[in-house]
C-alpha cells in the first residue's frame, strides 16, 4: 500500500499542467468547432473634405476596431503632410518657399508617382495646375469672378499662370541631401492622387493590424482587398452623373481600387460650369467628360489615371487605358450623358445596373 500512494504522488505535480493543457484542447476545439462569428464593422470620419469609411470583415471585435482606429491615424497623418491649406503640412511650405528640405518618404512617394502619371497621360493628370486653380477659384467680396470674365480678357492670366505648369520641372533630389524644389513661382495641388494614396496606405494599415477582409471608401476613391469573406467580391456603386439617387453601374472587385472622377461632385461655379478639374493645355476647366471611373490595382493609380481620364475625355481616354495593362475606365460623356464608353476589359469587372446600394 505505502508503495502504491508513492507512485500516485510521483504524478501528482503533473496534474495542473494536465487541467491547462485539457482547458487548453477544450478552447482551440470550442474556436474550430464553434468559432466566434464574422462581423461587418464599420467607421466613418470627415476627412480630406469629405467622409471616409472603413468597412472589415473580423471575428473579434476589439482588434477590428483597434484596426480601423489606426487605419485612421496614418490616413490622418498623410493628410497632414499632403495638404496646400494647412501651413503646418509639408505640400503647403513647398508652396510657400518653392523648395521643401527633408521631405517626408510620403510626399516624395506622392510627387515622384506624380511626374510619372504626367509623363504616362500626356501631361493631362498635372499636379502643378494650383496656378491656374488660383485663377478659377471663388474670390469672396471680388466684384467679378474670373469665369465672369469675357474670354479674350482671361487669356493673358491664362498664359502667365501657363508658363508655370509642367510636373517635368518639379525637381525631386534624392542624393545626397533629400528636397524638392519647384521653379520660381510653381505650385503643386495633390487633390487629384493624394485621396488615392491615403487610401491604399489605410488600407496598409489595416492588413498590418492583421485584417483579412476591408474596403476603404474615401467619397469617389475606393480601395479593397481580400473580397468579402463568403468569396463574393466588394461591389462598389457608381453614381449616375445625370441623375443622383440612381446607380449607373456596379464595380465588381475583390482586390483593387475604383476612382471616379466626376464635375458634378466640385464645382468652383455651377451655373457657369467651372468644374476643379483644369485641362493643362488649355488651362480651362476640362468638359471633355461628365464622369470618369478607373479601376486600377491602387488607389493612388486609380486616382490620378480618372483625373487625367476625365481630361482626356472618351476617345482618348479609353484609348490611353487601353494601353495599360490592369487599368479599365468607364467615361461619360459631357455633351451626351447617357453616352457610356467603357474599356475592352471593363466587362470582368462591373453588374448590371440599378437604382439602390
Ligand atoms: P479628382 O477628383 O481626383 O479628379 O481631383 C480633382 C482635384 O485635382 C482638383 O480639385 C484639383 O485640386 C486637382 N486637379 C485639377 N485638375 C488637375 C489635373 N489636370 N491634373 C492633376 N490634378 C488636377
Ligand atoms: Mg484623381
Amino acid at each position: 500500500m505505502p508503495e502504491q500512494k508513492d507512485g500516485m504522488s510521483r504524478y501528482q505535480w503533473l496534474l495542473p499542467f494536465a487541467l491547462i493543457l485539457a482547458l487548453a484542447a477544450i478552447f482551440i476545439a470550442n474556436h474550430i468547432f464553434f468559432p466566434p462569428p464574422i462581423l461587418l464593422v464599420q467607421d466613418r470620419r470627415q476627412m480630406m473634405d469629405t467622409w471616409v469609411e472603413i468597412t472589415v470583415y473580423d471575428r473579434n471585435l476589439q482588434a477590428a476596431e483597434a484596426a480601423i482606429d489606426a487605419a485612421f491615424s496614418r490616413m490622418e497623418e498623410i493628410e497632414r503632410i499632403a495638404s496646400i491649406h494647412d501651413e503646418r503640412a509639408e505640400a503647403f511650405r513647398l508652396n510657400e518657399r518653392g523648395r521643401l528640405d527633408d521631405p517626408s518618404p510620403e510626399l516624395v512617394e506622392i510627387i515622384e508617382a506624380a511626374k510619372g502619371y504626367y509623363a504616362l497621360t500626356a501631361g493631362t493628370f498635372d499636379i502643378t495646375v494650383e496656378p491656374l486653380l488660383a485663377l478659377w477659384r471663388h474670390r469672396e467680396g471680388a466684384k467679378v469672378q474670373f469665369w465672369e470674365l469675357d474670354p479674350a480678357d482671361q487669356q493673358g492670366p491664362l498664359d502667365e499662370a501657363l508658363a508655370l505648369v509642367g510636373a517635368d520641372r518639379i525637381r525631386l533630389i534624392l542624393d545626397p541631401h533629400r528636397a524638392i524644389v519647384l521653379e520660381p513661382g510653381m505650385k503643386i495641388t495633390l487633390g487629384g492622387i493624394a485621396k488615392g494614396y491615403i487610401v491604399d496606405q489605410g488600407l496598409l494599415a489595416l492588413r498590418k493590424a492583421g485584417i483579412a477582409h476591408a474596403m476603404i471608401d474615401a467619397g469617389g476613391d475606393i480601395g479593397v482587398f481580400g473580397g468579402k469573406p463568403t468569396g463574393e467580391k466588394w461591389v462598389l456603386a457608381l453614381r449616375d452623373p445625370a441623375d443622383h439617387k440612381a446607380f449607373l453601374v456596379r464595380f465588381q472587385l475583390a482586390d483593387g481600387a475604383v476612382a471616379t472622377s466626376g464635375n458634378y461632385e466640385r464645382y468652383f461655379d455651377r451655373e457657369a460650369k467651372v468644374g476643379h478639374i483644369i485641362d493643362p493645355r488649355t488651362g480651362r476647366s476640362s468638359r471633355a467628360s461628365s464622369s470618369a471611373s478607373v479601376i486600377a490595382g491602387t488607389a493612388m493609380k486609380a486616382d490620378a489615371l480618372a483625373t487625367a481620364v476625365f481630361v482626356l475625355g472618351p476617345d482618348a481616354g479609353i484609348a490611353l487605358v487601353n494601353a495599360i495593362p490592369g487599368v479599365e475606365a468607364l467615361i461619360v460623356g459631357y455633351e451626351d450623358p447617357q453616352q457610356v464608353h467603357r474599356s475592352v476589359g471593363l466587362e470582368g469587372f462591373t453588374q448590371e445596373s440599378g437604382d439602390s446600394k
